[in-house]
């Protein structure tokens, strides 16, 4: 019996969001994920929350 292997997928689907700054609890240290609304203290390069790209342009 010959087993047909499935394709693998090897492109995995990149979200892209931005951060928002969104001073919610006033220390000025907050931004959200435009991808999943997550807050963060640290804008970095990725949501650590979504895994969104932190590329886009407002
Ligand atoms: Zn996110």
């Amino acid at each position: 019996m010959f087993i047909e292997k499935a394709p693998e997928i090897d492109a995995t689907p990149v979200k892209h969001g931005m951060w928002v700054y969104d001073d919610f609890d006033g220390d000025g240290l907050d931004y959200q994920c435009s991808a999943c609304g997550r807050y963060t203290r640290q804008a970095s390069n990725y949501c650590p929350n979504c895994g969104a790209k932190m590329d886009l342009e407002d």
